[in-house]
């Protein structure tokens, strides 16, 4: 995952160290040592991330930190703060100044850049939400408010009872929230409840991580449907960073030293409940948040009209982060003969059942929309053409693997659909750059069509 880091110490050598671990890791590097400098870096090239030496005790740091995230530009650049104190304490007041998280000293490298790669993952996913709010806004719709937020759903799983459990103990003070506690692989019987969690909070902070089969654990919640949007915070033990590191890797989304007070982890704890909130509301937003006028009935998916200034937005975006924006174009094969051969209705529970396919299978920040007919659009932010590639064959698959079951009484149906993909290359400022992308997709759509159908074409010219 490329990116641009900017690392801000006072001291020399700690720079040094910091940029060679960076540039050997692929990353593109700014280093300062003041305030002063890391504001101008910022606004002549916006770093991904920040790398904050937050020892110091020079209240610039800090003061740089707070900006940044009071600031809307600049509110989503992930913060590291490194050089901290490796105390509960220490780690807590660098994450109440705003840094994402704190990787005290001496930084252990696979625990830094697993870091690196979950933070960037979540970044894109909050950058998606604002452009979102200004597609509708810029549409004239008011983004729906999701004014209720209730409560959390949240649920330990533990090798330690509820009544043993500090853990527990200590989110329940800490959250006033309910706090269910279960086995760790409890949760994955199927079972009434289990969709609705918002947030795992996983200990593996004594227990044989390996014997126990906490990691498979963790992706085992990631790759179910109904548990794998929630949050998961993994407490690990307190001295073993590879292990910490490969948590994030499996797709946790914090991990903390099992050694960490109560406050710290409640306050580690809301957080992803904030971001779970964020994210649920980026994904309903096709639902419910947006007027009738940009979203498909049949469907629920945005229609033409939304995609059309979105992608402008995308472009322009994907333009200032010099990051790569991919659009796919996806049509049924032979969609005429579902019609002829099973009927309109039949034919209409197939777009719908595509649609959900397509949208439960992407991130949250990808953009899924119907463009008319039996057409789909897919923009995937931040995606280069190895990985615009390997998710055009993974939709692919998800259709053509499993037949669409149209009533009770009727064999399943078999359905097939081919894919165009384009990558723009460096975005040019014009407004009709998104335009040609999609003629890109479209032409390459065309490609895969005359190439016999059920297959991925990727367009040849970059944007
Ligand atoms: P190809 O493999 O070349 O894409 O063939 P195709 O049959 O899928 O393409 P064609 O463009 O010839 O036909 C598309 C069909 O999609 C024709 C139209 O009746 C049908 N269609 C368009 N919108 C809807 C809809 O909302 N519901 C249903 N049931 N059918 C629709
Ligand atoms: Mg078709
Ligand atoms: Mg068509």
């Amino acid at each position: 995952m490329p990116g641009r880091i900017l690392i801000v110490d006072t001291v020399a050598t700690n720079r040094i160290v910091l940029k060679v671990k960076m540039l050997a890791a692929q990353f593109a590097v700014d280093v300062c040592a003041t305030k002063a400098e890391a504001v101008s870096i910022i606004a002549d090239n916006r770093p991904d991330l920040i790398l904050l030496n937050l020892s110091d005790a020079v209240a610039d740091q800090h003061s740089l930190c707070l900006d940044l995230r009071r600031t809307p530009d600049t509110s989503t650049i992930s913060i590291i703060a490194v050089g901290v104190a490796d105390t509960s304490r220490a780690r807590f007041a660098a994450l109440d100044a705003g840094a994402d998280d704190v990787l005290p000293h001496p930084v252990n490298d696979a625990l830094l850049l697993a870091r690196i790669r979950s933070l960037l993952r979540v970044r894109s996913t909050s950058e998606e939400l604002q452009l979102r709010e200004g597609t509708s806004r810029a549409l004239g719709f008011e983004e729906h408010k999701a004014g209720f937020d209730g409560a959390a759903k949240i649920a330990v799983l533990s090798l330690l009872t509820s009544g043993q459990n500090a853990l527990v103990t200590g989110l329940r003070k800490g959250l006033r929230n309910t706090i269910h506690s279960m086995l760790p692989h409890d949760v994955l019987r199927s079972g009434a409840g289990q969709s609705a969690y918002d947030l795992f909070v996983i200990d593996a902070g004594e227990a044989a991580v390996g014997q126990s089969g906490l990691f498979g654990l963790v992706s085992d919640l990631r790759a179910r449907a109904q548990t794998r949007l929630a949050m998961q915070l993994v407490v690990v033990p307190a001295d073993k960073p590879e292990i910490a590191a490969m948590f994030l890797d499996l797709g946790a989304d914090d991990v903390v030293p099992h050694t960490s007070d109560a406050a710290e982890i409640t306050l580690r704890a809301k957080r992803l409940i904030a971001r779970k909130r964020q994210h649920d509301k980026l994904r309903d937003t096709v639902r419910t948040g947006l007027n009738a006028a940009v979203t498909d009935p049949l469907t629920g998916l945005f229609n033409r009209r939304y995609v059309e200034p979105h992608l402008a937005r995308l472009a322009d975006q994907s333009r200032k982060s010099g990051r790569e924006l991919a659009v796919m174009m996806i049509d049924i094969d032979h969609f005429k003969a579902v019609n002829d051969g099973y009927g309109h209705a039949a034919g209409d529970k197939v777009l719908i059942e595509l649609a959900d396919r397509l949208r439960e299978n992407l991130r949250a920040v990808d953009l899924v929309a119907r463009m008319g007919g039996e057409e789909f659009l897919v923009a995937m932010p931040g995606t280069s053409v190895t990985d615009a590639r390997l998710a055009a064959d993974r939709l692919r698959a998800l259709v053509n693997t499993t037949a669409f079951k149209l009533a009770d009484d009727q064999p399943p149906i078999k359905i097939t659909v081919s894919v165009g993909v384009a990558v723009s290359g460096r975005i040019k400022a014009e407004a009709s750059a998104i335009n040609k992308i999609c003629a890109q997709a479209d032409k390459a759509l065309y490609a895969a069509k005359s190439a016999g159908r059920d297959q991925v074409a990727m367009s040849k010219s970059a944007a």
